[in-house]
């Protein structure tokens, strides 16, 4: 068959429609509304080959190739393009495609409609393969010829270098991938974008929605921040509104080819979609994965007033959860204690019992634990531990919630292991069961070994980190698997005890002051330990600090934005800073080594000095005993770099919220200029490579916690530009990593292709 209407397809045709045609036909089955179409089939492509006798030719060219010469791939993938181009398309396949396309046009009631040609690609034995972004797409083609002209290229396009590239790296044969085409009527949208029918980071039941004026490209090439929007499927309550400056979009000039323009000033920053269409998208999205069975990623569009589904399929980035095998304790003994499974997994290691705070250093690496009852102090002995069995709790106790998130298996509430377990016998517990077997199982570790490869997350050298304001949502952070915190802001943390940090000092309360700021850093630091998370001073502006209790004092200032803020009004109150650095020292004295301290808005090395010079005074010695950073917030310390260097750093971070701000002279909390805010300006992007490179020469590591740290196209930049890490709001991390990951492998295929030319 040449050609399907989606309505004959659906998503086990992936060897005849490809993947995308495949999941269109789907859709349209399941009543979904999706723009109409259909696929012109794998077999049309291998037929055309065939009849052209082509074929051998082009596999001949393959096989001669070196694809690591890139100008010999380039001059290949030119000469195979031009046969395919050159070749006769036999008549019949004219005829039935342009009779679908008339029927399409007859179907919309419009004569030469325009279509989008998109490229499906399919491997013969693999059809699950995925080739995505390897061939071309060409959006508003209309006419008989254009429309057979476009699926040739489409088919042409299945050797374009970086595809031929592609399949040798990946060890697919090139005589075994076809290529099918979708022919789909545009959707000329008003808005568009993608949804998650999970929040693809965390699994979590919430639909997770980006959209932006114009057609979907802006959303799904990274050209625009879309907005964004959380809704909870449960109640469809909507979550989170976050409206972004939409700069660009694609829309259609008059001849119907979409072009890119500025979005108009007054919609730049108006709200996307409504509360009615964001509970429709969600209604649809529920449906989307109702059907499939699973979580899915797809593309919307809206054209007035109508929603339509362009695309989806099945998020692959999910899927760390491990089932655990039934007979994994098969060659142990006896079931000593049982209890509830609390945290799953298999864990084998000696008994130690603590039954005492004072015995925790007896935990080594790799022992079980076994104890009446966790608690936060034995969080650091509990990360050594291979499991954890108490005598109490449930499965939402300190131990289960602790174990989970660590991923050690845990048992709870056995009622009697302290006493019925013998220190230092070998055992063997299975969380998932809730059992403890007599004896270590010589399985267990080849099956651990296997999860952690199964689980394995897309690994970058430059590491992707997190943003954290609030100790309550540490969990969550750190379940996208971020590399740390990049950023952990003191004020929230402040805001939320309600009391401000002066008072306490005042009322001489000092003591209470530092266990307010230890216990809640602890909650982070505990959540991604061993992981670094790098702890802000206060960064304290007095128009939020006055409604505080004990916050009347605050100054009016008339910008407090360029006011007594950061470490320079730390400085002027050193005792507040003091107590930070003790709760920071309280901290690493109980384990959680991992906290560093970064500094937030120094204009000149002295300050740096200055703060250093007070952490020493409280026996907390910088470099030695703690990591002690800087954040680069204003021009002249990202000018001024090599001499704080000079002073000594371990880290620095840049804050381009500031940086912006005070670069431009453009206050980030005013409406009435926010238009002239942007971290792309030029001058804010050298200072940015300034500081980057500086450090780089020096050694010292650089990392970003500005917004733009959550902007994909930004964040390929500052990989170019030699950053070590990137820190980003949560929702943003797998977006991030995904972009991080392609623009280190860009580097690299950039520096293998100079050294062979
Ligand atoms: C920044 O300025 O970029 C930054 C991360 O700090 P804050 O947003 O807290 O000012
Ligand atoms: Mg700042």
């Amino acid at each position: 068959m040449y050609v399907v209407k989606f309505e004959d397809l659906n998503k086990s045709d992936i060897g005849i429609a490809g993947g995308k045609g495949a999941n269109l036909g789907e859709l349209t089955q399941a009543g979904i509304p999706v723009p109409p179409g259909f696929v012109v089939t794998a077999e049309t492509y291998e037929k055309f080959m065939e009849d052209a006798g082509i074929n051998d030719k082009v596999m001949d060219i393959l096989d001669k190739i070196d694809i690591n010469d890139t100008k010999a791939l380039q001059a290949a993938s030119e000469e195979i393009k031009s046969i395919i181009n050159e070749a006769p398309i036999p008549e019949d396949m004219v005829l039935f495609i342009t009779e679908a396309y008339n029927q399409l046009c007859q179907r919309v009631g419009e004569d030469d409609t325009d279509v989008a040609i998109r490229s499906s690609a399919t491997a013969e034995d693999l059809p699950e393969a995925s080739f995505a972004g390897q061939q071309d797409t060409f959006l508003h083609v209309s006419g008989n010829d254009e429309v057979i002209e476009y699926i040739r290229k489409c088919w042409a396009s299945l050797f374009e270098a970086r595809a031929i590239f592609y399949r040798e790296e990946n060890d697919f044969e090139h005589s075994k991938v076809y290529i099918a085409v979708v022919v789909q009527k545009m959707a000329n949208a008003d808005k568009a974008g993608v949804m998650f029918t999970v929040n693809p980071s965390t699994g979590e039941e919430i639909a997770l929605i980006e959209g932006s004026w114009g057609l979907g490209e802006a959303v799904v090439s990274g050209d625009v921040t879309p907005d964004n929007y959380q809704v909870d499927k449960k109640d469809n309550e909507i979550i989170n509104v976050t409206i972004s400056d939409k700069k660009v979009m694609y829309t259609n000039d008059e001849n119907g080819t979409s072009i890119k323009v500025d979005v108009p000033e007054d919609k730049r920053n108006e709200r996307v979609l409504s509360d009615e269409e964001l509970i429709e998208l969600t209604e649809m999205g529920k449906r989307v994965q109702a059907h499939y069975g699973e979580p899915m990623d797809t593309e919307w569009a809206f054209e007035n007033g109508n929603l339509f589904l362009l695309q989806a399929r099945p998020i692959t980035t999910l899927g760390d959860a491990v089932e655990q095998t039934d007979d994994s304790a098969a060659d142990v003994g006896d079931v000593l204690v049982r209890g509830l499974g609390a945290s799953p997994g298999m864990a084998s290691g000696k008994v130690k019992i603590v039954l005492d705070i004072d015995e925790l250093d007896k935990i080594k690496d790799g022992d079980i634990m076994v104890t009446t009852m966790t608690t936060p102090d034995m969080v650091p002995a509990m990360r050594r531990a291979s499991g954890i069995v108490t005598d109490e709790g449930g499965v939402t106790c300190h131990a289960s919630i602790i174990s989970r998130e660590l991923g050690i298996p845990c048992v709870v509430g056995t009622g009697n292991a302290t006493s019925t377990l013998i220190e230092n016998s070998g055992v063997t517990l299975d969380g998932k069961k809730g059992l403890v077997f007599d004896g270590i199982s010589e399985t267990k570790s080849e099956e651990a070994a296997a999860v952690s490869v199964q689980a394995a997350p897309i690994i970058t050298v430059t590491e992707v980190k997190a943003n954290v304001s609030m100790p309550e949502a540490a969990e969550k952070a750190a379940a996208t698997g971020a590399d740390g915190v990049g950023l952990l802001r003191t004020e929230h943390l402040m805001l939320t005890s309600g009391i401000h940090p002066g008072k306490f000092i005042a009322d001489g309360n000092e003591d209470e002051l530092i266990d307010t700021i230890a216990d809640n850093v602890m909650i982070v630091a505990d959540a991604f330990y061993p992981k670094p998370v790098w702890y802000r001073t206060l960064d304290a502006p007095t128009d939020e600090f006055i409604t505080l209790e004990g916050g009347e004092n605050e100054p009016r200032e008339h910008n407090p934005m360029l006011g007594w803020r950061g470490i320079r009004r730390e400085l002027d109150q050193p005792e507040i800073l003091k107590c930070e650095f003790k709760a920071i020292k309280k901290l690493h004295e109980k384990g959680y080594t991992n906290i560093g301290i970064m500094i937030p808005l120094s204009q000149s090395p002295e300050e740096l000095k200055k703060a250093k010079a007070l952490c020493s005074e409280v026996g907390f010695e910088p470099h030695k005993d703690v990591d002690f950073g800087m954040m680069v917030e204003i021009p002249a310390a990202a000018i001024m770099i090599d001499e704080y260097i000079k002073v000594g750093i371990d880290f620095v971070s840049l804050g381009t919220n500031d940086l912006t701000q005070y670069t431009l002279a453009v206050d980030r909390n005013n409406e009435f200029v926010a238009k002239h805010y942007s971290e792309e300006h030029p001058a804010v992007m050298k200072l940015i490579e300034r500081t980057i490179r500086k450090c780089a020469e020096a050694g010292v590591k650089c990392s970003i916690c500005g917004q733009a740290g959550s902007v994909p196209h930004i964040v390929e930049k500052l990989v170019e530009f030699g950053i070590t890490s990137v820190s980003s709001n949560t929702d943003a991390i797998a977006d991030v990593r995904k972009t991080v990951a392609r623009a280190e492998q860009k580097i690299i295929l950039d520096a293998a292709r100079k050294r062979l030319e």
